[in-house]
């Protein structure tokens, strides 16, 4: 899911804020053979572990962050080197420990997914080779394991451009990675996706799956067939009510204001996806909009490594210069590539292009945070704090600048 937003922003300060130490990973067990895991590395994301007399079969990875706990509670169960790790799609909740393994384990993914864990804003996770799949495929194919047909299938087109579903025939499982949520509106990839198209890509899963089939959410809790069928019921119907106002010609803020989905409104507990947005997500999806969005991180991350900041800094006017950005240029891209910056200690660099952005960008609060942030990060007091107010004087219910300035005051 999920980078364009301030909710991405906030995500990544609270990774800033907090130690590996309070991330954590629950393991249930589901069968003789099968595991469900949660790993939680600031939101916790659940995925399968399949173990039996040929080895460990692996089905995502979590968090980078989670990692080292993946694989102490994988070797609680009698086996943490898997002989596959099949990737279920580019998000780093998913693929992030997948190099935790090393060399070792087979990935298997759709042929998608080897390009995108190296574009857009996945250039700055840096994975090593081996962690990206070696053995790719576009529309369907089986592993024999542990006495058991696993069947892995494309399902591409509405959370990303490379879902798959992994089957475990025997065992009665089916894991969609984000393509289950639960009973909850999803999230989606601006980039790689388009959530108007989710209700189809999930009803080609369900079409090919059993009754009887469990599944295990992404997100979320598992869910009966019912509930599945009832859950792509949802996606279908909200799709179809939007697509309906839309041909009366109502825009984005009168279907919210008619809140014209208050039906499924329980879908929205516990913190996720509004049906505000969702409705902005599906107009913008139906009217193709998001096709013309592109990520300029790739960009600065090959502009720093060639000339440092100031080749940051051609590389955005060059951007900002050409037409077909429009308004596509992203300003918190400068704010994620600053954020990799500090993440690798080079505080001078952060510092340099956190005030190149607040140039360009004066009225941005974000910006202000972050300088605040590299500043406290160097042992400077007083401009970190001096940051973090003008941040509260641009958004005064900024609630990371508040708990900031009290951390550094409390110092
Ligand atoms: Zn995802």
């Amino acid at each position: 899911m999920k980078k364009f937003t301030i909710i991405f922003i906030m995500l990544s300060l609270c990774s800033l804020c907090f130690g590996q130490d309070q991330y954590t990973v629950e393991v249930v067990k589901l069968t003789d053979k099968l595991y469900k895991i949660t790993a939680d590395g600031g939101y916790p994301v659940n995925f399968v572990a399949f173990i039996g007399e040929d080895g460990l079969l692996l089905v995502d990875a979590g968090f980078k962050s989670t990692a080292r706990k993946l694989k102490a509670a994988l070797k609680k169960l009698g086996n943490d080197m898997p002989t596959y790790i099949i990737s279920t799609h580019e998000h780093i909740d998913h693929v992030g420990g997948n190099f935790i393994f090393g060399k070792d384990p087979i990935i298997i993914g759709h042929k998608n997914l080897r390009k995108r864990m190296r574009c857009d804003n996945y250039i700055l996770e840096e994975y090593p080779e081996y962690a990206l799949p070696e053995i790719t495929f576009t529309d369907s194919m089986s592993v024999y394991f542990n006495g058991e047909e696993i069947r892995i299938i494309s399902i591409i087109g509405g959370h990303t451009d490379n879902d798959i579903m992994v089957h475990f025939t025997k065992s009665g499982y089916a894991y969609l990675g984000d393509d289950a949520y639960g009973m909850h509106i999803p999230s989606w990839d601006i980039l790689s996706g388009n959530c108007s198209k989710y209700a189809s890509a999930v009803k080609k899963a369900i079409d090919l799956l059993p009754n009887d089939t469990k599944f295990i959410s992404g997100h979320g809790r598992d869910l009966s067939m019912a509930e599945m069928r009832e859950w792509q019921k949802m996606l279908e119907e909200t799709t179809e009510v939007i697509r309906i106002e839309m041909g009366k010609g109502k825009d984005v803020e009168s279907m919210q204001n008619e809140k014209i989905l208050s039906k499924w409104e329980k879908c929205t507990e516990g913190g996720y996806v509004s049906t505000n947005t969702w409705i902005q997500w599906v107009f913008n999806g139906i009217k193709g909009e998001e096709s013309t969005l592109k990520s300029t991180t790739a960009d600065y991350y090959r502009a720093y490594h060639n000339g440092g900041i100031e080749a940051i800094k051609t590389t955005y006017y060059e951007l900002k210069k050409d037409k077909t950005w429009d308004d596509n240029l992203n300003p918190s891209e400068l704010y994620t590539f600053a954020g990799f910056l500090l993440s690798k200690d080079k505080i001078a660099e952060t510092i340099k292009l956190f005030q190149f952005a607040i140039s360009e960008y004066p009225d941005i609060y974000y910006f202000y945070d972050g300088l605040g942030e590299a500043f406290w990060t160097k042992g400077d007091k007083e401009n970190a704090i001096k940051f973090y107010k003008k941040s509260l004087e641009i958004l005064p219910e900024n609630t990371n600048a508040t708990m900031m300035l009290e951390i550094i005051t409390n110092e």
